[in-house]
């Protein structure tokens, strides 16, 4: 209803500003997570299937931590959110706030960041050089014309469903440095952007600039220079084509503690490459970097058992395996797991690290507690189903303790299934421990001028 004003009543500011979406707490996520717990340890007394329930806490002073850091160290890029990465609509909002603009892939992306409000369609990028054609109609009779293309069966789409569109080149850069590569699937390589270009002036198409995606969880961010290299040579590519381009994207990629080494290379790539550029404009679509460290899930042993011996293997055998100190001695099974927010184990490449939350009803586990090497599993009914084969936990651990898992933001609630009938896990926000509550100030200004109501 946009009566909240900045600084009025920040407590509440999740619940007034935003009525449709759950409240927004103060304080340090780990707060919450207790809290969580210590609510969920006394009612799973009472059966209660929400108060063993894993959930996650969402930290959105984090993700403003993060864009103050972004502003920083690359102010010439304008970041646009990669949706998909974590469409969550506390993160859609506060970065609408802070002025990003967002990268979508799907029509459905492009409707929830103008369900919002006050985001202008210009905002947008439509970020998938394959798209169906209804999808390029609607995304245009919603005002979004931005869009990426890397072959010629788009450009005829995109001259029968929206000839106006601003078009961008998506090239194929080195992705082989990153944890998901992309270029089996998507990117021109050089040698074919001239046809491309051709094709793209025959029909009277406006190619406006050029994007690349090194791969996200890129682990060796010099391969940005290569990128902004190649880039160089399609906007010369371009003006040889007839085409003035006036847009670079050097898309997402950007890993939590690589960040100011990218910027690095990426700045000194753009002033070496586009050493006049007054008439240019740089995006960029990152998504992890955003939303990794922002959210921690906390997951409640539901059972534990001995391991299972191996049929195949002799008596012998399995003796062997059982007296060998680095052999799980525990498995563990938590209520969240690979179908569920655990997925970036098998779409996301990453390696799951747990801790204990709580043991035994308190918190404060002693550094000096016995240790055991064990593997944690998720509640369905599928082998799969291993959020950690092999880790170590103290061996005290029983059913009705928490383990938690940070860095858990990116590609993991966006990809969740339902399947075997488990829920998804449940977010609870806070605007964390950091300032006194930017995060609402930010939110209530939004607001106040009318948006996302
Ligand atoms: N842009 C595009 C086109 C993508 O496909 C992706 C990820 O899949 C991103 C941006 C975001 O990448 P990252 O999360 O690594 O920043």
């Amino acid at each position: 209803s946009g009566n909240c004003h900045p600084g009025e009543n920040p407590a509440s500011a999740g619940e007034t500003i935003f009525p449709s979406l759950p409240p927004l707490h103060q304080g340090h996520p780990d707060v919450h997570l207790r809290n969580g717990i210590m609510n969920s340890t006394r009612s799973s007394e009472d059966h209660e299937p929400d108060s063993e329930k894993a959930f996650f806490v969402a930290d959105l002073s984090q993700v403003y931590h993060q864009h103050m850091r972004w502003k920083a160290n690359l102010p010439e890029i304008q970041p646009y959110y990669a949706v998909k990465c974590n469409p969550d609509p506390y993160v859609i909002r506060l970065l609408a706030a802070l002025g990003t603009g967002f990268d979508c892939a799907s029509l459905n992306e492009i409707s929830q960041i103008l369900d919002v409000g006050g985001i202008d369609p210009s905002r947008i990028i439509f970020a998938n050089p394959c798209k169906a054609v209804s999808f390029i109609r609607n995304a245009a009779s919603k005002g979004v014309h931005t869009m990426t293309f890397d072959n010629a069966d788009e450009l005829y789409k995109v001259k029968r469903a929206n000839p106006n569109a601003k078009l961008v080149i998506r090239i194929l850069t080195d992705d082989s440095k990153s944890l998901c590569a992309f270029g089996i699937k998507f990117g021109a390589p050089l040698h074919v952007v001239p046809s491309l270009l051709a094709k793209a002036k025959e029909l009277g198409l406006d190619v406006v600039g050029v994007s690349f995606h090194v791969g996200s969880g890129c682990y060796d961010p010099s391969v940005y220079t290569d990128a902004i290299m190649r880039s160089r040579a399609v906007f010369d590519m371009a003006r040889e084509a007839g085409y003035n381009f006036t847009l670079l994207d050097v898309g997402g990629g950007f890993e939590d503690a690589l960040f100011e080494k990218a910027a690095f290379y990426l700045t000194e790539a753009i002033n070496l490459y586009f050493p006049d550029r007054d008439h240019m404009r740089i995006i960029a679509e990152p998504g992890r970097f955003y939303v990794s460290k922002a959210f921690k899930l906390a997951g409640h042993i539901i059972a534990r058992r001995a391991p299972l011996p191996d049929p195949s293997k002799s008596e012998e055998q399995v003796a062997k395996v059982e007296e060998d100190p680095d052999q799980p001695k525990v498995m563990y099974y938590i209520n969240d797991g690979v179908y569920g927010a655990f997925n970036c184990i098998l779409f996301d490449h990453q390696v799951i690290h747990p801790y204990v939350l709580s043991m035994n009803g308190s918190f404060h586990v002693s550094a000096s507690e016995a240790k055991h090497v064990c593997s944690v599993w998720g509640p369905t009914c599928d082998s799969i189903d291993c959020v950690s084969p092999k880790t170590v936990l103290p061996a005290g651990l029983q059913v009705g303790d928490w383990l938690g898992f940070d860095n858990m933001g990116a590609y993991t609630v966006c990809a969740a299934s339902q399947f075997n009938g488990f829920d998804l896990s449940n977010v609870i926000y806070t605007s964390g421990g950091i300032g006194s509550n930017e995060v609402h100030k930010v939110l209530a200004s939004f607001a106040a001028e009318g948006n996302g109501l």
